[in-house]
């Protein structure tokens, strides 16, 4: 392997990229050394809000490790229709075209060698589950010193697919394969990013590692958001305006949740602690989304030092101190009455919203939010909660005609459409959102796989201001939202 330098990393991603088609001459990105240690991904020139940053495509992709897998095309990821190989590698197919497709068949062969021929049939979901790093073993050369160049955290505790192969299946695995595919799996735990393909009920949940997009680091109010494609492919986008020379940050996390549980997902799934402006800022840039209300004054409760998990907590009003387990104990009840919830329950949740849960803590808490999210899902699928919409009011880059569209709230009356979701019957589905209290310096985006995505893109969000900048509300392209006057006070003062 060439040492893991800046020319090298900048050679072999851009080889990689040529030979996939998708490097362009005039890419606003380059690979240098971070701050933060490591290598990072840096601004080659300003880069404008919205602008392509990158394409990257998945050197593996497949199913995720998961506990409660479903079975899935191997192929196409498709969940319905499926049969099992008639060649009885022991994995499902959709159509005769995924079976003799020229990566089933070589995957076949090559499941049926290492299992001996002994069809796998009980054990197909644990094949299933350690198919993506079984799939590395196919990989060309040059992909193969792709993935050896990615960091990786080296724990016993990655790579528990090669027990499952050789001890659960009796797969027989040479020494050097082995090797390989411990590497493969740490690698895959460090970086690969959760890939959500087709829409509604045809949704399958897969991981995929993208070397260029696993190169970038992460921060808890990035600067950049990311769509999957119909073929997977990675779309990296500008969410603000970069300028040259900086770094060009992902979120590994979700930016919905407050510190507390950022840092504990961060430290458990990718080993480290996050210390960007965010995490240390208590009130995460005066958004309040981990805070409580104070008892005494109706102050906001924050904690004293937000890394410190045992931090005492106090508000910013009486200075009256909480201790974290006390706050921890709440925010875990409000917690499980959330998850609690049914979606038939969509009158319960709007009374919790606005009786009780607004008493207790502030509008931008990650409670309150995950909450509107919830009510947000249900309005734009559940039965009598969707609407059409007027052709006209569609931006004129959809090409299908979608099937819902919805629009979501923002907690300031000031930006009512924050977020909109989109889904057409034969595509993916796209939803963004973002979160913008008018004092806040980070909002977010999601995105879900889709062909709707550059239509949602464009709507709305402002997407992550950068520390110091000043928030704006952006004009919203989007037709009002008709259920809004039956939900008072949810979608703000929606009067457009
Ligand atoms: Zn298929
Ligand atoms: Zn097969
Ligand atoms: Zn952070
Ligand atoms: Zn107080």
């Amino acid at each position: 392997m060439s040492p893991r330098t800046v020319e090298n990393l900048n050679r072999i991603i851009d080889k990689y990229l040529k030979r996939n088609n998708i490097f362009y001459e005039d890419a606003p990105w380059e690979i240098k050394e971070s701050t933060l240690g490591g290598f990072g991904v840096f601004a080659k020139r300003n880069i404008e809000v919205g602008e392509l940053v990158f394409l990257d495509t998945p050197v593996i992709i497949g199913p995720r490790c998961v506990d409660g897998l479903q079975e899935i095309c191997v192929n196409c990821f498709n969940v319905k229709n499926l049969t099992k190989c008639e060649n009885n590698c022991g994995l499902s197919l959709c159509s005769d075209l995924c079976q003799n497709s020229f990566d089933h068949q070589r995957e076949c062969k090559l499941i049926r060698f290492m299992s001996n021929k002994k069809p796998v049939e009980d054990g197909s979901l644990k094949l299933l589950k350690c198919l993506t790093p079984l799939r590395s073993l196919l990989l060309s050369e040059e992909d193969k010193e792709i993935v050896r160049n990615l960091k990786y955290h080296r724990g016993k505790n990655h790579g528990h697919e090669i027990d499952t192969l050789s001890d659960e299946l009796s797969f027989e695995i040479k020494e050097d394969e082995k090797h390989f595919l411990k590497i493969v799996c740490s690698v895959l735990d460090a970086n690969a990013f959760e890939v959500i393909t087709g829409c509604e009920e045809n949704q399958s949940d897969l991981r995929g590692l993208y070397p260029l997009g696993s190169l970038a680091n992460h921060r808890c109010f990035p600067n950049t958001n990311h769509v999957f494609d119909e073929r997977q492919r990675m779309v990296v986008r500008a969410a603000v305006f970069i300028p040259k020379g900086s770094e060009i940050f992902h979120s590994y996390s979700r930016i919905i949740w407050g510190t507390a549980i950022r840092l504990f997902h961060l430290l458990n799934t990718k080993h480290f602690i996050c210390k960007c402006e965010r995490c240390l800022d208590p009130t995460e840039f005066h958004t309040y989304m981990s805070a409580i209300y104070c008892t005494k004054c109706k102050g906001n409760v924050v904690p004293i030092n937000p890394l410190n998990s045992g931090s005492k907590w106090e508000c910013d009003t009486c200075k009256q101190l909480v201790p974290g387990k006390d706050v921890g104990r709440i925010m875990s009840l409000l917690g499980s009455v959330l998850r609690g919830f049914d979606n038939k329950d969509f009158k319960i949740m709007y009374k919790f919203l606005n009786n009780k849960l607004s008493s207790m803590v502030p509008d931008n808490n990650e409670i309150t939010v995950e909450l509107k999210y919830k009510i947000i899902w249900i309005l734009g699928h559940e039965e009598g909660f969707t609407w059409k919409v007027a052709k006209r009011s569609q931006p004129k880059h959809y090409s299908r005609k979608p099937k819902k569209l919805f629009l979501s709230f923002c907690p300031q009356p000031s930006h009512h459409y924050v977020s909109a979701y989109a889904s057409g019957p034969d595509s993916g589905s796209a939803y963004d959102s973002g979160f913008f209290p008018s004092n806040a310096r980070f909002g977010m985006m999601g995105y879900r796989s889709s062909a709707y995505a550059p239509a949602v893109d464009h709507c709305h969000t402002p997407g992550l201001l950068n520390p110091g900048a000043v928030a704006s509300p952006t004009p919203c392209l989007l037709p009002a939202n008709p259920l809004a006057h039956q939900l008072p006070g949810f979608f703000g003062t929606a009067s457009s």
